[in-house]
């Protein structure tokens, strides 16, 4: 089986991909309330592309996949694209970042497609303020889809939640509590200067440690290893069935492991979150490039993958291209 590294000797085997950049809220901390402007139905890559790519990347040694938007689950048969790229030789595994609204429609059919987790964002577990923050979103789809998409047994749930001074910040204690009575991965995300120019002030903004204090009034909080963690580091009040996650982007920059690369719901390939260089595979594509030439274009944003990233929480980042159109 291949295996590419990068020139920091990073293993590449895992790819993000944005497949709209179109989404069904507007939270306050990643759109504008009037929403973005959007990519052009033309300029979104169809899943035959897609799916070429992630064949092509297959080769290189990509062996995990994770889709994301915008809200994925807004795009039409998703399901189709999952089983075709489950059916790509050297693909282990393929999950789904999403908001949840619409998961009970869609979980079932997508763990038979051969989805194999869910990553679900959810930022209170109060109806008014989830509305709130939501700009508009209800609550109780969410909780239903989470309970669906358990039952199609896509395991672990994770939990998502970005705490933000004055917003959510007093939940942090209840989301953490889910883990005492759950199998939930409950993870706790640093909010990002990025893509929320209207809220980001750097006082709003809440470090991992501060967070990790504040659910460690429960009980103390014991470390524990889940194999693929990926960027969290987890941790489990005693006996718990759920555990709690921590990742850092502004304080624990996990940079020296970072196995990804990001396809963008345009096409572009982006090394780095917080970078903007990015190369253009959908031009290339569509200009009728060989198999040869898109690996080419795969490997050099490898060869560029930067050693790492300097954002911090007194740097303003808020210019770089919102989370949704990059793919979160
Ligand atoms: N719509 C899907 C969802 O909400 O899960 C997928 C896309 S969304 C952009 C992916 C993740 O990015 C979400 O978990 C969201 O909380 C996170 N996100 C967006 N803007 C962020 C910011 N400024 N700081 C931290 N996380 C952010
Ligand atoms: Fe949409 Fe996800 Fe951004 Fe919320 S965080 S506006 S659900 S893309």
């Amino acid at each position: 089986m291949s295996l590419i590294k990068d020139k920091y000797q990073r293993i590449i085997d895992y790819m993000r991909i944005s497949i709209t950049d179109r989404c069904n809220l507007r939270c306050i901390y990643c759109m504008p309330s009037e929403g973005i402007k959007p990519i052009e139905h033309k300029d979104i890559l169809g899943y035959e592309e897609i799916i070429r790519i992630v064949r092509i990347a297959a080769g290189l040694g990509v062996r995990k996949i994770r889709l994301t938007g915008g809200e994925p689950l807004i795009r039409k048969d998703l399901p189709y694209l999952v089983s075709s790229i489950n059916s790509i030789g050297g693909i282990e595994d393929i999950s789904l970042t999403t908001n949840g609204l619409l998961l009970k429609k869609y979980a079932r059919s997508l763990a038979s497609a051969g989805l194999r987790r869910v990553n679900v964002s959810l930022d209170s577990l109060r109806p008014e303020r989830y509305r709130e923050i939501t700009r508009g979103g209800d609550i109780n789809d969410v909780l239903e889809g989470i309970d669906e998409a358990e039952n199609a047994g896509l395991l672990p749930i994770k939990i998502n939640m970005v705490p933000i001074r004055g917003f959510n910040d007093d939940e942090i204690e209840e989301f953490a509590r889910l883990t005492l009575k759950t199998s939930y991965n409950v993870r706790f995300i640093e909010f990002m200067p990025i893509g929320a120019k209207e809220i980001w002030d750097h006082e709003k903004y809440i470090s991992t440690e501060e967070i990790k204090e504040r659910a460690s009034k429960i009980a103390p909080l014991i470390p524990v290893k889940i194999r693929r963690s990926g960027p969290a580091r987890y941790f489990r009040f005693e006996g718990a069935p759920g555990v709690v996650g921590f990742i850092s982007p502004i304080t624990h920059h996990f940079c020296n492991s970072c196995n990804r690369l990001r396809l963008t719901s345009d096409g572009k390939l982006r090394p780095c979150l917080f970078s903007e260089t990015e190369i253009d595979l959908k031009s290339a594509l569509r200009c009728g490039a060989s198999d040869e030439e898109i690996e080419r274009l795969l490997r050099l944003s490898i060869e560029i993958k930067p050693e790492g990233h300097s954002i911090n929480h007194e740097k303003c980042f808020t210019h770089l291209k919102p989370m949704s159109k990059i793919g979160g």
